[in-house]
């Protein structure tokens, strides 16, 4: 793994953390499992919860949710809050059930402003309410009390997200899971310059390549929602010129996706110590070439 000053931590690119499972991207936090992008520190005692951090305590299924939160249970982009469940974009509030957009409320539900006592007895009844007659989604998955939001509902197709950059996906893998596909638009640029033209080195390239429509390798063929075609700004070439670089060959949405792979996919393999055979987890698949070594073993290596 790649992962700094960890103690009894698994997952990938984890630093200054203790007893985080299965994890990726996570800094300075404690008794995490399944999270992703914790990138600021402070997180204790959470689950499934896809970033930000900050002081995140108690947090169970959640994204884009953190500075100073303790129990947020289902949310959305809840900010500095405490006791909310099953709400989004709310910043400053406490006790909050299915909620959108508010500000330094409390004892709200569906936006709406009880007592303390209305808001205690009702909330339990919900909770009830809601395991006892679930939403169920089309491919028959049972959403109860705590579950994230479900994914047939969301405003975002399954390939315009970063979770077709983690985890990518076909159209037909996508909609066998239930997931909404985009169609890439027609495009229609006048390509000028095709992109098996471009010369190998930036030695060769005239300065009028700044006004020619480049095609991409891709041509849109590939799942990474490719623009077909892009151009090069001076700037970028200046650049190119400076550091001896090729013109890219792929359009910038086609880069960013080869940039991602360069990681270690957010998945964990059981494989064998290279040297003491005990068993290990890591993100190096087991048909990579690399030599992977458990902890133990690597530290007596390098130390
Ligand atoms: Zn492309
Ligand atoms: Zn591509
Ligand atoms: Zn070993």
């Amino acid at each position: 793994m790649h992962g700094v000053k960890n103690l009894n931590s698994s997952g990938d690119y984890i630093s200054n953390s203790k007893y985080v499972k299965n994890s990726f991207i996570a800094t300075a936090s404690e008794h995490c499992k399944y999270c992703m992008w914790l990138i600021v520190g402070g997180n204790k005692d959470c689950y499934d919860y896809t970033q930000f951090g900050e002081n995140g305590q108690r947090v169970y299924e959640a994204m884009t949710c953190g500075k100073n939160i303790d129990s947020v249970i289902n949310g959305i982009t809840v900010v500095e809050s405490q006791r909310v469940h099953n709400s989004m974009f709310c910043f400053n509030n406490s006790d909050l059930f299915g909620c959108v957009s508010l500000r330094k409320k409390q004892y709200c539900i569906l936006n709406k402003q009880y007592t303390k006592e209305e808001y205690e007895e009702l909330v339990p009844k919900i909770i009830e309410h809601m395991n006892k007659m679930p939403y169920t989604d089309k491919k028959g998955r049972i959403y109860k009390y705590g579950e994230f939001f479900p994914t047939e509902i969301s405003q975002f197709n399954y390939n315009e997200t970063s979770a077709q950059e983690f985890f990518p996906m076909t159209k037909s893998e996508a909609e066998a899971h239930g997931y909404s596909w985009k169609e890439p638009k027609e495009k229609n640029y006048k390509i000028t310059l095709k992109s098996q033209d471009l010369p190998d080195s930036i030695l060769d390239v005239k300065d009028d390549i700044t006004s020619q429509i480049i095609e991409c390798e891709h041509k849109g063929q590939c799942n990474e929602q490719c623009a077909t075609a892009f151009r090069i700004i001076p700037q970028e070439l200046q650049f190119y010129k400076s550091q001896n670089l090729p013109i890219p060959r792929l359009c910038p949405n086609c880069r960013h996706y080869q940039r991602v792979r360069n990681r270690n996919p957010n998945k964990l393999f059981l494989r064998n110590c290279a040297k003491c055979n005990k068993e290990i987890e890591t993100s190096y698949a087991p048909d990579r070439p690399e030599i992977v070594y458990c902890e133990q073993c690597y530290q007596q290596e390098v130390m």
